[in-house]
């Protein structure tokens, strides 16, 4: 299988604190990367150095188009309790091109398998989100089949984030192998996700892409694969902006 992943859903600038690019970097690295679009997905206000609410309510203001490169509106929410809440309001959501949520521990602390299950399908089913990030953190253990289940029924991705086998989420490899292998037996959705905090990780999928090969999951059914499987993949959530866009 050939994975072409011209598409980077997760990304954070230095407006979110413990990230240090600009969107004008991202830009600037995207075609050294082979990235022709991506989105912009700084964390959502209730994390402790989160950029204010008005941030994301703004990046209306960013052009579809950027030499070339097309930049998405988003952001990392969080999840914040059982019900599956996330930490924006409709009024916000609805200006934003994709929403991707997660547990972070200071705004959900991980609680037990059950618990953070339950959160997990909450907000999958909440029918607001569009990429769960990082599920496979060792942090907050899930019922897995349970949850890629609930993920193909309500189309909605899963994360396979390559920065958590680098920095931040060591030990996660076979809880994302188990997602990758149910997710290619229920025909759930994955999202590839950098999680870069600095451009120059913009692109950087080489341990997912690794994972992903040894499962042999199928390219159409990531949703990041390509420019076109995105925008097909935001029609079915009623985000219909590939006319928007100069490609
Ligand atoms: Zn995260
Ligand atoms: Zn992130």
């Amino acid at each position: 299988m050939t994975y072409r992943l011209e598409v980077d859903l997760h990304t954070h600038t230095l407006a979110s604190d413990h990230a240090y690019s600009t969107i004008h970097d991202y830009v600037r690295q995207a075609p050294k990367q082979g990235i022709r679009l991506f989105a912009n997905t700084d964390h959502g206000p209730d994390m402790e150095d989160a950029p204010h609410v008005w941030h994301f309510v703004n990046s209306l203001t960013f052009p579809r188009m950027a030499d070339g490169v097309g930049i998405l509106r988003g952001i990392e929410s969080n999840i914040k309790d059982l019900d599956g809440n996330i930490d924006i309001e409709e009024s916000v959501r609805s200006t934003l091109d994709i929403i991707l949520t997660g547990f972070h521990p200071p705004v959900f602390a991980p609680r037990d398998i059950d618990a953070n299950t339950l959160a997990m399908k909450n907000v999958i089913k909440s029918g607001k989100v569009h990429v769960v990030t990082h599920p496979g953190n060792v942090r907050f253990p899930i019922h897995i089949e349970e949850i890629v289940k609930t993920a193909a029924q309500e189309n909605v991705a899963l994360e396979i984030n390559n920065s958590s086998f680098l920095f931040s989420r060591k030990g996660c490899y076979s809880n994302c192998l188990k997602i990758a292998q149910l997710a290619k037996k229920y025909d759930a959705p994955l999202s590839i996700g950098s999680d870069a905090h600095n451009a120059w990780d913009l692109g950087r999928f080489d341990k997912a892409i690794e994972l992903i090969t040894e499962v042999d999951y199928p390219a159409e059914r990531i949703i990041n694969n390509t420019v076109e499987s995105l925008f097909a993949y935001l029609a079915t959530k009623g985000i219909d902006i590939a006319d928007e866009f100069d490609f």
